[in-house]
């Protein structure tokens, strides 16, 4: 997936904390072969060849779980999520490395293959068609959270109950370390300025971010992120940093993208459909080296206890 997991555990042995630490990277490697759009010969890149050709490919649980959740998401927010977006990022990607726009026309070839509209999913089979050609599907704003969420439930089956799981800048973690409130986790720095923008006490709780703080690219005095806006094939200029705590990784993760592709208000619109969710955003127009003026932080109720069934 491009980025390293960290693992950090409370166990009452080395052994043990040796065991389930094993076991959950191996989780987070198997799931590597699966997602990755980078290996090329991942479940995912395999998938992705056979766009256009007509094909139903029946593919394992977890790309099921993954690719289904992804398309929720794609509804929910109109599209500004979306993982069929590949042709789109690979000119972006090649964009950063060579410090000039993509070509027109090249930009308008690979739009011709993104939309999430052209998967379809079909439950019934478990399977998956891409029904136009070269589409290539990009997990990159959501299989992280899956990852860790995996991650994370092996390491309780394993008997940890106090973990942090983190891959890229998102993360999960279990009860809170011995003798503490909750993870304390440091905000990522939202301006130049070296302190840390904050910090958050979690525990059983997931937490993802998105922005342009470490990928962008700078052309013509203009900043543009690695996250694209589907609807016009350009990446993000607004300079939106996107906190997420939601109740598992998967979900902080894929809002987190959303949100910065559709700004706070509309966000808050697609975030209120997760109860136990807090949004942090902070944006500016852009500028080079800007402060970041707006800064919310949005709770968004927690999910209602059950009450229990009289008998
Ligand atoms: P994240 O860091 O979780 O926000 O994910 C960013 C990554 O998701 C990018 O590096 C791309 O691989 C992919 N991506 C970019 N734009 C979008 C989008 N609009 N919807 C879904 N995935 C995207
Ligand atoms: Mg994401």
């Amino acid at each position: 997936m491009g980025v390293p997991f960290r693992i950090v555990l409370y166990a009452e042995n080395e052994m043990r904390a040796e065991n389930a630490s094993n076991a959950a990277f191996g989780r987070i490697s198997e799931l590597n072969n699966i997602l990755s759009d980078y290996d090329y010969d991942s479940e995912l890149s395999r998938l992705s060849h056979t766009a256009g050709s007509g094909t139903r490919v029946k593919v394992s649980e977890d790309l099921w779980t993954v690719l289904s959740t992804a398309q929720s998401f794609a509804e929910e927010s109109n599209g500004a999520f979306d993982v069929t977006i590949g042709p789109v990022v690979n000119l972006w990607r090649k964009t950063r490395r060579d410090k000039t726009f993509p070509e027109k026309t090249r930009l308008a070839e690979a739009r011709k293959a993104v939309g999430y509209q052209y998967v379809l999913l079909d439950p019934a089979t478990r399977s998956v068609e891409l029904k136009v050609s070269n589409m290539r599907l990009d997990l990159g704003a959501i299989a992280k959270g899956y990852a860790i969420d995996e991650a994370m439930k092996i390491l309780k089956t394993a008997g940890i109950p106090s973990a942090l799981v983190s891959g890229g800048g998102d993360m999960a973690v279990s009860q809170s370390p011995p003798g503490k409130d909750g993870w304390k986790i440091e905000l990522p720095v939202e301006t130049d300025a070296s302190a840390p923008s904050g910090y958050l006490l979690l525990k059983n709780q997931a937490m993802a971010t998105s922005g342009d703080l470490f990928q962008f690219v700078e052309l013509e005095g203009k900043r543009y992120s690695h996250i694209v806006d589907p609807r016009t094939g350009v990446g993000l200029i607004n300079q939106r940093r996107v906190v997420i705590v939601a109740q598992d990784c998967m979900t902080a993760d894929a809002l987190s993208t959303s949100v910065s592709v559709l700004g706070l208000n509309e966000g808050l619109k697609l975030a209120r459909k997760f109860p136990g969710t807090t949004v942090r955003v902070a944006e500016t127009s852009n500028h080079k080296s800007p402060p970041l003026p707006t800064n919310s932080i949005i709770p968004i109720s927690p999910p209602k206890k059950k009450t229990p069934e009289r008998r």
